[in-house]
Order: structure tokens, then sequence, then C-alpha cells
């Protein structure tokens, strides 16, 4: 007989969709040492409560699923968003031929041949034990298909992780319940993520298993452990087959609403359910539809598939059909919703604006999501996983507000917002990065020295001058009298206070007004934030032409981006300690360009300022071509949350959102012969690319419905209303496009 494990087969479901066309284990072939996308296969549904992943790693190891690794541990319910944040609310499940719980000794053997992995199933062949296993996710629950292969040897492996835990079998329901503490840090002291799990096939057999100790128990007894590390193994029955279906969900609020979130599950049919994800995820990619080169549209749905998956909705429906939450900040059940698990660090540059522009129902909901955040815990995040954390700089909560906002999102309390991010500017909260750290001597010297302990204050000052911009346009849109616009308005200039015209680059000051004196612009010092000074000094997205003259003019300007570019990639090395970031920029042999982290993403397009756009055009083409590809090593450094993705999915549309909280978006070089996004409100954006070849990558002519256009930018609100866009493509660069001001995109000092 032929066993088929491919579960939920395309052929025995139709037509092929955008889902068919996602590899999600792009990223997965990554390590401490170098990142092509530090990813997992998240197998789940979009912006899900909870993902599945196969564990590869041991428990606790960011490292979850590697695609070099052998062996699988486990099937693990997982909101990591990262490895170097790691994960929480983590346990794992694991089908086993003999009763045995130890993470090694439970460890089987796998075959990427025998594994199918797709964003609502994944299926794959336990070799060691002998067993086909298939599951399926809801938002907050899933539905496991075990195929075990021998009677008498069908066994179950839960583990509820290490950190203090607890489960408890009750043989009488079939039922098992237990909870996970495991986190890595932003949860309250009342932090537990409940789960049960019920299968179709009678308890026969169990033993808890307590720090390590396995102690077997009658069949019919109910039992509970709670331990530092508790877990179970169970045995099943199968006198009624050999095919166990397992339905599990979680909460973050109760066991009882674990058993309420179960129901999404219905009649737990598994092939319907597989049929539901598959078709949600073609729905949700199919907001955007592309032609052209396969391998393109692989890396293009790849790299959405990525883009909508976080900030995870972290909300539950109760017994009165209520939209309700545990906050993440102060432990209490409150209404509405609450999202987590992006750094607005990364997704404030284009994940946001994606969102923003495709999907603006789902991102109201997160500005709905930031409000109660800000109410429950006086801040706005700026990494939430899943409450505040320490990570990263800046306080750049304020452009994802603005953004939404400009863009046209409705529905949510902006006044909420606006004082929230008023306050944010001028306040810290203690022990994380929420808020301004050293706005202080922000708001006194107009930049963070760098002699008075606050490290990478060159990269934070940077951010504080584009955030302040963010504030006050928000600010002015909201109708703020001007008194209250002030600060932000003057403090948006601030960038200029850290340039050090002798090097016609940003560099660390002291607070005497001293710029260093032994600063060198390829040293990836602690003025900055996993960069160097070649990475940091055009993040000013708000000003380009105020930049442009600060570094001398057009000309200057232009080779001080063509510089980046021819740098030596070795340049900076020496300079500290070596991390990945900069082991990615080294192998790339794109000097100084640095793709793989964010300050540097948006740099090609600011061309568009410049008189050069089609030196964007070519260069975008090469980093679409050479540093993503749908493959297990397919990103150039973390994908983080979906920023670098989402990078992909606007340039490969043609267009990019070089400074969220305008509603301008620089023009690049469209990679498919056409493309069209469906909105929401069923309007729909043609982009036609006649020509468009993999030499033939520079525009020649343009035009927005039916009209020639000479602009380097589109607008959101001609976007929106619906637009036919016509490029025709070229092989040689047309120099003389973008070259009057007036079709240049936004910059603050020109525009005031
Ligand atoms: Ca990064």
């Amino acid at each position: 007989m032929i066993t088929v494990l491919g579960l939920c087969s395309i052929p025995s479901m139709g037509q092929q969709g955008p889902v068919d066309h996602v590899n999600v284990l792009m990223g997965t072939m990554s390590k401490f040492e170098l990142s092509t996308g530090n990813t997992y296969p998240a197998i789940a549904r979009p912006w899900g409560m909870n993902f599945w992943t196969p564990q590869t790693g041991k428990m606790g190891d960011g490292w979850t699923y590697t695609y070099t690794a052998d062996k699988i541990r486990g099937f693990k319910q997982t909101h990591q968003p990262s490895p170097w944040m790691n994960d929480y609310g983590q346990f794992a499940i694991m089908p086993v031929g003999s009763p045995v719980f130890d993470q090694d000794s439970r460890a089987s053997w796998f075959s990427h041949k025998a594994e199918t992995a797709t964003p609502y199933s994944y299926s794959v062949y336990l070799a060691d034990h002998d067993i086909s296993v298939e599951l399926t996710p809801t938002e907050r629950a899933a539905k496991f298909r075990i195929t075990y292969s021998e009677p008498g040897h069908a066994y179950l492996v839960i583990d509820a992780f290490d950190n203090g835990s607890y489960v408890k079998v009750i043989p009488e329901e079939n039922l098992v319940i237990g909870y996970t503490t495991k986190n890595t840090g932003g949860v309250p002291d009342n932090f537990r993520n409940w789960f049960v799990i019920r299968p179709d096939a009678k308890i026969s057999y169990i033993a808890t298993v307590s720090d390590g100790k396995v102690t077997g128990h009658p069949a019919d007894e109910t039992v509970e452990v709670e331990a530092g590390h508790a877990g179970a193994v169970i045995g099943f029955d199968t006198s009624s087959g050999l095919t166990v279906g397992l339905e599990t969900a979680s909460s973050f609020i109760s066991a009882d609403q674990a058993l309420l979130n179960m129901e999404e599950l219905g009649d737990g049919d598994f092939d319907r359910l597989c049929r539901e994800g598959r078709d949600r995820w073609n729905e949700v990619l199919g907001r955007i539809e592309v032609e052209g080169d396969i391998d393109d549209i692989r890396t293009f749905y790849s790299c959405l598939y990525r883009s909508v998956l976080f900030p995870r909705d972290f909300s539950e429906i109760n017994a009165a059909g209520e939209r309700v939450h545990y906050s993440p900040y102060n432990g209490k059940v409150l209404p509405g919703y609450m999202f987590t698990d992006t750094g607005f660090w990364d997704t404030f540059r284009c994940l946001f604006p994606l969102l923003n522009l495709v999907y603006p129902d789902m991102g109201a909901k997160m500005q709905e999501g930031l409000v109660n955040a800000y109410l429950e815990s006086g801040f706005l995040p700026e990494w939430a996983s899943p409450g505040h954390r320490s990570c990263m700089i800046g306080n750049n909560s304020a452009s994802v507000v603005a953004d939404a906002f400009v863009k046209g999102l409705k529905g949510y309390d902006i006044e909420t917002l606006w004082k929230a991010v008023t306050h944010g500017a001028n306040a810290e909260l203690e022990g994380t990065d929420a808020g301004r750290k050293g706005f202080e001597e922000y708001n006194r010297l107009g930049y963070i020295p760098c002699n008075t302990g606050i490290e990478k204050n060159v990269a934070r000052t940077l951010e504080y001058a584009y955030n302040d911009w963010c504030i006050y346009t928000l600010g002015k849109r909201l109708g703020k009298p001007g008194k209250q616009l002030e600060q932000y308005r003057k403090n948006a200039m601030n960038y200029r206070n850290v340039y050090n015209p002798e090097f016609r680059l940003m560099c660390g000051r002291d607070d005497k007004g001293d710029f260093r004196s032994d600063f060198k612009g390829t040293d990836w010092s602690w003025d900055f934030c996993e960069g160097n000074s070649w990475h940091w000094s055009f993040c000013v997205f708000h000003d380009p032409a105020g930049l442009i003259s600060l570094m001398g003019g057009e000309d200057s300007f232009n080779r001080m981006i063509d510089s980046t570019f021819v740098i030596p990639s070795f340049m900076g090395m020496e300079s500290r300690g070596m991390i990945h970031e900069m082991r990615e920029m080294q192998v790339m042999d794109m000097g100084q360009y640095a793709h793989g982290n964010q300050p540097i993403q948006h740099l090609v397009y600011l061309y568009d300022w410049s008189g050069q756009p089609w030196k964007t055009q070519m260069h975008v083409r090469e980093i679409m071509d050479r540093l993503y590809s749908a493959t297990p090593d397919g990103y150039c450094g973390d994908e983080d949350n979906g920023q670098t993705s989402a990078w992909y999915v606007f340039s490969a549309l043609g267009f990019y959102p070089v400074c969220p909280g305008t509603d301008e978006y620089a023009i690049g070089s469209p990679l498919f012969r056409s493309a069209t996004i469906n909105l929401p409100d069923g309007k729909k954006i043609r982009i036609e690319a006649q020509g468009n070849s993999d030499s033939d990558i520079y525009i020649g002519d343009m035009e927005v419905n039916g009209r020639k256009y000479g602009k380097t930018y589109l607008t959101h609100k001609d976007l929106t209303a619906g637009a036919e866009i016509s490029f025709s493509m070229s092989g040689t660069p047309d120099t003389g496009r973008g070259k009057k001001k007036s079709d240049r995109p936004y910059s603050f000092s020109t525009a005031e």
C-alpha cells in the first residue's frame, strides 16, 4: 500500500492559489553566527494568537527550528518573534512509540523529503518512531492527526517546559489540562498559558513527569503534577484504529477559556480545517496578485506570508461573545484588542505602512490595541513580546501611530494616542525601552551626547528627530494648537546637531559640543546601533532635502550614497566584537551596504530626492535579485517580524514608503509584468510594467490613470482612490527623470 503523506494535497483542492507559492522554510537555515532570516516555519492563521512549529532545538533554544537539524523533539506551540527575543507561553507535544519523556531520548530523525510545510498545515514522518504527524491550526486552537504504526505503541508526550508548569490528566473526560509559564520577560507575575488537549482515542496509559522524575499511574485515575518542569506521557487504546486525532487549544486567561477557544475547531474534521486555513491564507495573500517569473512569485508570496504573521492578535472571545485580552502589562483581563510580538524599531519602516495600505482593516485594530497598551501601562510599546521589553532604541511608536492616521485609518481613539505619543516623548519607562532614554539631554542640548553614559546616542538622536517630526505631523492633522507642537517642529531638525561637516557624516558629540576626535565612519561604535555611521547617516526620513544640503548638495550627496557600495566591507570589522549583522554585511560583496539590518534599508530610494532615480531603480533590482530567494537561506539577515519581507513586497510592486507619516511612496523599479492590489473597499491598484526583464530594469516612461507621470513618488491618496499605473521599462537609464525639484518627494525643510 502507498501511504500519501502530503496532507490537504494541492491537486485534491483544485486550483493553485497564492498560498501554494509560499515556502515557509525561507530563512530557516540560520545560526547564531549568520542569519539567513532567523525564521522558523510558523504554521498559523494570519496574525493568529498561536503559531505551531516543529521543534528541532532544545527547550529554551531560540533557534527553535533549523533547516540543517536532523531531529525533531516535539511540536511546539510558539509565540516567538525572533531567536533574540526568544519564546513565551510555549509547550510541546510529541507522538512517540514508547513511553519516553526526555527531550533527547524522544527526538526522532526526520527528512525534508518526508516533510510538507505550508502556512496552514505541516506534516512529517518521525522515522525513529515510525509515526506520521499532521497538524493544522486555527487562531487559538489546532488539530493534530497522528498515525501510529503498531498497536500498543501509541504514546504522546506533553511537555509543559520548565520555569514553573502544571499538567493534569483527567481520564474520565479524556482530557489533559495544563499551563506553562516559560517566558523571557515582558509578563506580569500571574502570567500563564493554559492549554487543553483532547484525544479522540481512549487514554489507556498515564505517567506524570516532575522535574525529570517519571511516575506511572492507573489509567483511570485523575492525576496532576505541578513542578518546575511538569509533563506527562499518555498512551492510547488503538483498538478502533491507529490514527489518533488530537484537539488542542490554549488561553492566556484560563483553562475554561482554553476549552472555549477549542470550539474554533468545530466538529474537528481535519480536512475541513485544513481547507479553511488554506482559504483564509489565499484570501489574505490574494489581496495582491502578481504575474511574472515563477521564482519571483515564490519569493514574493513567501515574503508576503511573513508580513502578515506579526503583530499577533493576542485577544480572545469570552463566553458572552465579547473580545477580551489578558493584559501583558497589568495581568488583568480587559475588553478589546491587544496585539504583540513586534519591535517597532524594525517594523515602523515599511511593515506597518504595508498593513496600512493593503490591510487597513487589520491596521485599525492594531491601533486599538495600542490605545489599550497605553491605558494599561502608561506607555506605548517600542518592543512588545508580549509586554514591554528592553531591546533596541528609538521612540518609533510615534511613527506607527502617525502613519496609520495619515493613511486614513479610522475607528479608534486617536486622542488617547495623541496623549500617548506626547507623553512617551518626554518620559521613559524604567527597565524597558518604552518612551525615550536620554530625553532630558535630548530636549536640553538637541542631541544625546556621547560622554554622559547613554550609548547609541547618535542613532537615538536621529530617530528622535524623525519621531518628533511624526508627532508634529500628527498634531497638525489633529488641529492641535501651535504652542503644543512647537517643541516637536523645532526638534525635528535635531538631526543636524550630530552632523560633522568634516566627514560629511553623523558623528558622536560630547556635551560641550565637540565631535569625537577618533571618529571613523566605518566603526561599529557604541554611538550607533548595530551599524556604523555609513548606515546611520542617511536616517533622516522626513527631510532628505535638508540632509542633501547638509552633505554639500546633490552631487556630493549622490557620491556619498555611491560610496556606501564601494567602501570595502572589511573596514570597521575590528572596531567591536563581531555581531552577526557585521558578518552578513561583510559576505554580501556590496561594500558597506548592509541590507541585512534595518537602518539602511531605505537608502537606495533616496536617489529619488537627489536627481538620480535611475540609481534607485538599478540598486533595488539588484537587491531583490541577489539578496532574496524562496529558499532556506533566502534572506540576507534577520527577517524581523515582517520588516525585511515587506521591503521586498513594496519594492517588487515598484514603490516604497521611505518616510512613514507622509502619504508618499518613493518609486523604484517594479519587478513583475503586472501586479494588482485588491483594496478591501473593492478598489484596485493596477501596476503594469511593459517590456520588463532582468536587463530592462529602468523606467523609460510612466503613466498614472492614462496621464504621463514624471514624479519620483506616488501618493497614498492617488493609490487608494484606485489607480492604473503603467511603466515602460528600458535597458538604459533615463538620466533626465526626476531632475525637476517639483517632481521629488516630500522633505520637511522645503515643505515648510
Ligand atoms: Ca535587524
